[in-house]
């Protein structure tokens, strides 16, 4: 598999949004959670190491990831995979890991977390899923934990629509959609001009409320991971190579979506190279300070 040769030489993507494909995550986090997502996206449960997942990745032609942290332990009372575990695998390969931190904002040290995260382990970024965490961002309540983020001076990825964690069953395991809401990251970015904020996925069924606070906030961005470019809501694919070019980044949902795939069906749409090249890497490279 290889990306059109228009893309040329050096970087050719990043991916915003992988989580690890190990036991940890998969198994310990994930749990029965995970396996309803797993039904949902005909993936299989199969763990695999760092470094397949990295074969696969070189394969794919994707040169960086983003491996993202999880800690829901309050609501699903699963154990967390720990920002020291995403920083182990980020020193162990640090030319293809950017590591992103997890708190759980439920948690009464969510705080010292997120600083320890940051100025002890070196991770760049956090990544929130409220759903399975079981909050609203836009509650002041987490004020105080998203001011200090802020002045961290590092991005916040927050899960976007749906999510198929825990999908299926009664109840959804308890959880509730409402919190994958873009306009609660909008009142938010609102609130914290200097807080970059991307919005992971297409958010059905908010893509329209997505694509608006991505226009209206200089500080929201989006990424397209958790869907096969041809599931994508047209006008998301519209946004994305026009008015919102500068903004929408690649991201898979590893181990979820298959990179190589998710390059060869992005490959299909046809964009301009200078649009693949914002999407694939430019965007996240600038977001990110690589
Ligand atoms: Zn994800």
């Amino acid at each position: 598999m290889t990306l059109p040769s228009v893309l040329g030489d050096g970087p050719r993507a990043i991916d915003v949004h992988a989580h690890p494909p190990t036991r940890e995550f998969l198994m310990d986090a994930g749990g029965p959670y995970m396996h309803d997502a797993a039904d949902a996206f005909g993936a299989e449960m199969d763990t695999s190491t760092f470094d397949e997942m990295r074969a696969e990745y070189r394969e794919a032609g994707i040169d960086r990831a983003v491996l993202l942290a999880w800690d829901a332990e309050t609501t699903t009372g699963r154990p967390p995979v720990t920002n020291e575990y995403v920083a182990t695998a980020r020193d162990e390969h640090p030319d293809f890991f950017i590591g992103f931190a997890s708190v759980d904002p439920l948690k009464a040290d969510c705080v010292e977390t997120a600083e320890r995260a940051v100025l002890d382990l070196d991770l760049d970024g956090f990544k929130f899923q409220q759903i399975a965490q079981g909050f609203d961002p836009s509650d002041p309540a987490h004020e105080e934990l998203f001011t200090t983020i802020e002045d961290l001076g590092v991005p916040c990825v927050f899960h976007g629509g749906n999510t198929q964690f825990g999908g299926g069953t009664p109840g959804g395991r308890g959880l509730e959609l409402r919190f994958g809401d873009p306009m609660l990251m909008d009142a938010l970015a609102a609130r914290h001009p200097d807080l970059d904020i991307i919005l992971a996925h297409p958010a059905f069924p908010w893509e329209r409320e997505q694509l608006a606070t991505c226009l209206h906030k200089g500080n929201v961005y989006m990424d397209l991971s958790g869907w096969l470019p041809r599931y994508i809501d047209d006008q998301v694919l519209h946004y994305a190579r026009t008015l919102l070019k500068d903004k929408v980044m690649f991201g898979t949902d590893y181990p979820m979506l298959d990179p190589a795939r998710w390059m060869a069906d992005f490959a299909e749409l046809g964009y301009d190279e200078s649009i693949q090249r914002k999407i694939l890497w430019e965007n996240a490279e600038r977001l990110l300070g690589l």
